[in-house]
């Protein structure tokens, strides 16, 4: 029996993501995705970190809740978002852990490991040789050897183990110039939170908290504190622990949100403030807090207050946010002062590769709350939208990295413009990069269409190069309104082109927000299928003066599309339209062909 325990299993891949949270989820899918080797090691039973069903935090992200239109992040995240929102019409939280399951566990490329926690690294001086990894429930102990590794673990627990430079608390005014920093350094950041879902029961029921729970009904809530009796689900300034250390500390922090929240939800159904919560009882609370802050780690750039409000376009920028500096005291429940403070940005910024891997371990990137940013920026760049847009960008990177034989500084050096490309090719948005694949066939057809709706709304905006409303274009062919089936758009060559994929980019209506939560005014905006995306469609080659098909697709909903075939030989190649969602037109943001892979 000891001997088992003590046995290691080794697993090689070429790129280790530790943390299942989305941001990892994120950089795992995408690099497999690429063609690459990838295990994902999650130490807890589901994925998607504080987005799971174990804490029910949203989704936010550059569109600031909708305040920002056709800002919301494309790619995985879009992608996720639409299955939830057509598969899960019931809104419910173990459906969307079990599609976040079902999105890795189907690529037969990563090596899934749940229940599987990082404790340790392998070091050969600079670089980790390998995770190690401990998977109590199934008494296996692991070694997880990749020539990549990528720390999305938010507490940042590989990177620790590996030495990588990081820092904690807020840093002083002078460090960084940061207007908004304090003007001393300390050690505190934001706490911990959980929060709690209530059922209607059709009748009045009563709430007996547990005798540790904190009785607010004398004192009442701290001021800036109160429940809204139209969101009967609570409430993410039940936050305390910032003041303490953000891991060691964790078992104090569960003991205090948990009292903290009965105590409110107490003081909800019997302070007499809230008649209208008589008929609520506890349907759901979490039990593991939900953390915001803890260790960042350095990486060549850090982060900070200007690069967000001045917003300069990085030579290797790859990832975007566009959420507010939004900071919390670090006594958080317990604070007199409102439980968080904005610093605006004006627009969705830039990050660069520079900040999303660790400036002293040769071969390890960052993604999503462990990323190198100063505490100020970090209020921002913290939200799971934009940890998931630098999750796929360092998937990509390290993609790129092991196929080109770089570690990330390399990568950052001479393979940015590639992963760029790579990025805008798999939907993400990169500000200000346009699509220049040199491989996309499209780029050099002409492109014709049934009809079009305006000029703005022109058939070649399929080939400018983007694929959502910016800057007062629309960046979209729209047919004519009033027809569906029978509306084509088509791209012909001058010669016979070989062709083995197409790549259809449609519209999911970015304007609004689209988020899961367990915030019924936020969830009812969800919305798919989008009447205005495409549901029926086919890809056409022209064989002499026929039309031959070559995919034929039907109850689409997805806004990215792709679609690989046997090579074809031709002069056009075409989409024909059959039905789409409910609108009464075609719409289409991009069309990209490609040749088989060998031939690229
Ligand atoms: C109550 C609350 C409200 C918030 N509100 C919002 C909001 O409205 N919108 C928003 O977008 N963000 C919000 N945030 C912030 C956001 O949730 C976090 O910043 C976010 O979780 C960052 O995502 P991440 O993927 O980096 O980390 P996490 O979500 O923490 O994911 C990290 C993952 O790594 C795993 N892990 C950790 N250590 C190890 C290890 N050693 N080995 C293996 N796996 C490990 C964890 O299990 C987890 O799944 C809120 C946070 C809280 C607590």
């Amino acid at each position: 029996m000891q001997t088992e325990m003590q046995s290691m299993d080794r697993i090689t891949a070429d790129v280790c993501v530790v943390g299942g949270g989305m941001a990892g989820l994120a950089a795992a899918v995408t690099a497999v995705r690429q063609g690459v080797k990838v295990a994902l090691v999650q130490d807890r039973p589901v994925l998607g970190g504080n987005a799971s069903g174990e804490i029910r935090v949203h989704i936010s992200g550059a569109d600031a809740h909708g305040k920002r239109p056709f800002c919301r992040e494309t790619g995985i995240l879009e992608e996720l978002r639409l299955e939830n929102s057509f598969r899960n019409p019931q809104r419910e939280y173990p459906v969307w852990d079990l599609l976040l399951y079902e999105f890795a566990s189907r690529e037969p490329n990563l090596r899934l490991l749940l229940n599987a926690a990082c404790v340790g690294a392998r070091m050969d001086g600079p670089r980790i040789r390998a995770a190690l990894v401990e998977q109590p429930v199934n008494w296996r102990r692991f070694e997880v050897e990749a020539t990549t590794f990528v720390d999305c673990s938010g507490d940042g627990r590989l990177a620790f183990e590996a030495g990588a430079n990081c820092r904690r608390g807020r840093e002083a005014r002078s460090e960084y110039g940061e207007p908004g920093a304090p003007e001393t350094a300390d050690d505190c950041g934001m706490g911990a939170s959980i929060v709690y879902q209530t059922r209607d029961m059709g009748r009045p029921v009563e709430f007996t908290p547990p005798p540790w729970a904190m009785d607010f009904k004398k004192t009442g809530l701290p001021p800036h504190r109160r429940p809204m009796p139209d969101e009967m689900s609570g409430y993410w300034w039940v936050e305390t622990g910032g003041t303490r250390h953000p891991t060691h500390d964790g078992a104090e922090v569960h003991r205090e949100l948990l009292a903290i929240a009965l105590g409110v939800f107490d003081y909800v159904k019997n302070s007499g403030e809230y008649p209208e919560a008589a008929n609520l009882a506890l349907a759901w609370i979490g039990q593991l807090p939900g953390r915001r802050s803890g260790l960042r780690f350095l990486g060549d750039h850090v982060l900070r207050q200007q690069d967000l409000q001045e917003r300069p376009e990085f030579p290797d920028r790859v990832a975007y946010g566009g959420w507010p500096m939004d900071r919390h005291p670090p006594s958080g429940f317990f604070s007199p002062e409102p439980p968080a403070d904005y610093l605006e940005v004006p627009d969705i910024y830039s990050i660069p590769l520079g900040s999303l891997y660790s400036r002293n371990i040769e071969n390890l990137y960052l993604a999503g709350r462990c990323h190198s940013a100063t505490y100020t920026a970090h209020g921002s760049t913290r939200v799971m939208g934009t940890g998931i847009s630098m999750g796929q960008a360092v998937g990509m990177a390290a993609a790129v990295g092991i196929q080109r034989g770089a570690a990330p500084r390399g990568v950052r050096e001479s393979q940015v413009r590639e992963v760029q490309q790579r990025l805008l090719k798999e939907d993400a948005l990169i500000i200000g990069v346009q699509n220049e694949d040199p491989h996309d066939l499209a780029r050099a057809a002409k492109v014709t269409a049934s009809g079009k709706e305006s000029e703005a709304l022109a058939p070649a905006n399929v080939t400018n190069g983007v694929s959502r409303p910016r800057e007062g274009a629309m960046n979209m062919w729209a047919g004519a309104r009033g027809r569906t089936a029978g509306e084509w758009i088509e791209l012909s060559w001058a010669g016979a082109r070989t062709i083995a994929e197409a790549r259809l980019t449609f519209d999911t209506n970015l304007e609004p927000e689209f988020a899961f939560s367990i915030f019924p005014y936020v969830r009812h905006r969800m919305q798919a299928p989008v009447p205005a995306t495409v549901a029926d469609y086919r890809i056409e080659a022209r064989d002499g003066d026929l039309w031959r098909t070559l995919v034929h697709v039907t109850g689409n909903y997805q806004r990215h599309r792709v679609h690989k075939f046997g090579p074809v030989r031709t002069d056009a190649l075409r989409a024909a339209f059959e039905k789409t969602n409910g609108a009464d037109q075609v719409r289409l943001y991009e069309l990209r062909a490609y040749a088989p892979r060998a031939e690229r």
